[in-house]
């Protein structure tokens, strides 16, 4: 089971003449649509929008239910606008999260969007933000011509670039979401976001306020920064989450078959799901290349032997005699044979160090030196190779 509590509020403002938000929200489906359009035609827009939606998602609770409702309300919109003179030119945004049903019976949060209303994801007081604004400074900022601050003065900011009632056809950006228990997810006009910053609006939105305070100090923060839009605020908290068994990873579809339709305005979203599975990828094959090269250069390190003076007594070593990197060589046999008692010329040797190719030619060539007394070649105390890797 998934389940929420919820809040709305919505405010006409300061400015303007009407409130043509429209915002609802129940056990499983909230909704918050900005009307654009002259005289009463915004709120016509945004009413119809919001009505279309509670009763097309009733009838299918599923992904495609809502993704429905939403085209239907985007040629209903369009149909009534231009049969109706006086709704000429309306059209509003859609913000909808949905409690959808999968093909297991599994329910789990889906979020779909059209235009520059916005939802905020908030866990531990912290602020995400779920979707991109779709107005031409804002899809400009994401083609890397504008940056964020110079978009939020753009005099484009508030052009939209899609909406509902526009054209006939329309890309519905669709994300299922994973949220835990306790998460809350603010849906809002640009009423509050363009009043509010994201600290302002996690603060204001966190726990210990209530969803109901949340909402109505939302409302009232806006209005005393300028309070110069509609403003509306809906606002849910999981009680309990379920684990979706077919996560929907569609983040974006349109009016003919989504999949035909993808390819432009999917092109950007499309390189980032190819990022979000080639980056893990990638450290990955980072991580390999790091772990092939640490035991490329310790073998090279310890692949070799060669016996020294240890203090005065004649030892065998593994690894190379000034070490490699942090690899330093290994006393693996300590003869306890005096380097003193050797001839001058095998002591010049051995405090040079005396290399040889493997442990047993190192070991028979400390009982060449010390005599068979060391034992050297016989019954070396010797770690193992194994051993000494382990110590390396
Ligand atoms: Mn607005």
């Amino acid at each position: 089971m998934t389940r929420w509590r919820h809040a709305e509020a919505t405010d006409t403002g300061l400015v303007r003449q009407s409130n043509q938000d429209a915002v609802y929200v129940d056990d499983s489906l909230a909704i918050v649509a900005d009307g654009m359009g002259g005289h009463a035609a915004g709120e016509v827009a945004s009413e119809m929008t919001i009505e279309l939606l509670r009763t097309g998602f009733a009838e299918n609770r599923t992904v495609e239910g809502l993704y429905d409702a939403i085209n239907t309300a985007n040629i209903t919109v369009l149909n009534d606008a231009r049969d109706n003179p006086k709704h000429f030119g309306m059209g509003t945004t859609v913000i909808a999260l949905g409690l959808t049903v999968d093909d297991e019976g599994v329910t789990s949060p889906t979020l779909c969007h059209v235009g520059d209303s916005r939802a905020y994801q908030l866990r531990d007081g912290a602020l995400r933000q779920l979707t991109d604004d779709h107005s031409v400074a804002e899809e400009w900022v994401r083609m890397g011509r504008l940056t964020p601050e110079e978009a939020a003065v753009h005099p484009r900011r508030h052009q939209l670039t899609r909406g509902i009632g526009v054209e006939e056809t329309i890309a519905v950006d669709v994300m299922s979401l994973h949220a835990l228990a306790g998460d809350r997810l603010l849906l809002c006009s640009d009423g509050l976001s363009n009043e509010l910053d994201g600290d302002t609006l996690a603060r204001l939105s966190s726990a210990p306020f209530t969803l109901d305070e949340a909402v109505v100090q939302l409302v009232e923060a806006a209005k005393e920064a300028g309070g110069r839009d509609n403003i509306t605020a809906v606002l849910v908290e999981f009680d309990e989450v379920s684990v979706s068994a077919t996560p929907i990873k569609r983040t974006i579809s349109s009016v003919t078959p989504p999949i035909a339709r993808a390819a432009a305005p999917t092109q950007k979203r499309r390189k980032r799901r190819r990022l979000s599975w080639r980056t893990p990828a990638a450290l990955l094959l980072f991580a390999g290349v790091v772990v092939g090269a640490y035991f490329v250069v310790h073998w090279y390190a310890y692949s070799t032997y060669y016996l020294g003076n240890d203090a005065g007594t004649v030892a065998v070593y593994q690894g190379q005699p000034s070490g490699v990197l942090w690899f330093k060589p290994i006393k693996v046999f300590d003869t306890n044979y005096q380097a003193s008692a050797l001839s001058r010329t095998h002591r010049v040797a051995l405090n040079q160090t005396i290399p040889e190719p493997t442990l047993k030619a190192a070991l028979d060539y400390a009982t060449f030196l010390c005599g068979t007394s060391c034992n050297a070649s016989t019954t070396p105390t010797t770690p193992t190779t194994t051993t000494t890797v382990k110590k390396g």
